[in-house]
């Protein structure tokens, strides 16, 4: 298989994302200001509608996750882990921020993945309105599709603003997702030493 070929691959994993109708997204964030009991023209809102809906549009419309890799044939079978990769998703239950902090790995078969390209498979992940959960599927799925193998981890831990806003002391809360397939699924041993890896920063 050619670099080229997977390169191209994770495309094919999803259909093309939502078009968003900037314009439109502008009245209605102007609506929802006076629904909200505000004056959408006063100083401070005036330019707000614009903003949002120029925000809104770039954010939903990430950068492509086809990734480019390397043969390396010595690597065979040696970790390659990436940690530290923070990217921001929209819940799409409320409407607000997530920030997601990622660690992946996998197991190279005779072609290693770019390092920066975890990074970019999870912002393109995180363009969109989400949850944590198909969130980390996702990124595992591109890296599967990428890396050309099933032995990949996936740990995610979010911070929602929708638990941090509300209720007591909840800005503490934290959710943790992994997604283990292959090796890292079967092998104990490997599975231990990824997940003491992507949790070492750890907040206490
Ligand atoms: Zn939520």
């Amino acid at each position: 298989m050619t670099s080229t070929d997977l390169a191209t691959r994770p495309a094919a994993l999803e259909a093309a994302l939502p078009r968003v109708d900037t314009a439109r997204v502008e009245s209605l964030v102007a609506e929802l200001l006076d629904a909200l009991g505000e004056d959408p023209t006063r100083e401070g809102l005036a330019g707000t509608p614009k903003r949002v809906a120029t925000w809104l549009s770039s954010f939903l419309s990430p950068g492509p996750a086809d990734a480019v890799c390397f043969p390396e044939p010595r690597l065979v079978g040696q970790m390659v882990l990436v940690d530290g990769v923070s990217v921001w998703s929209l819940c799409e239950h409320h409407l607000l921020p997530m920030n997601l902090k990622v660690a992946a790995a996998y197991l190279p078969g005779e072609e290693v993945l770019g390092l920066s390209k975890f990074g970019r498979i999870a912002q393109h992940v995180a363009g969109r309105f989400q949850v944590q959960e198909r969130f980390t599927g996702q990124v595992a799925d591109h890296l599967v599709a990428t890396v050309g193998s099933q032995d990949i981890a996936v740990h995610v831990e979010g911070q929602h603003l929708c638990m941090s806003m509300r209720g007591v002391r909840m800005e503490d809360a934290r959710t943790t997702t992994l997604h283990a397939r292959g090796r890292f699924e079967t092998d104990p041993v490997l599975a231990q030493q990824f997940l003491t890896i992507a949790t070492r920063y750890r907040a206490a």
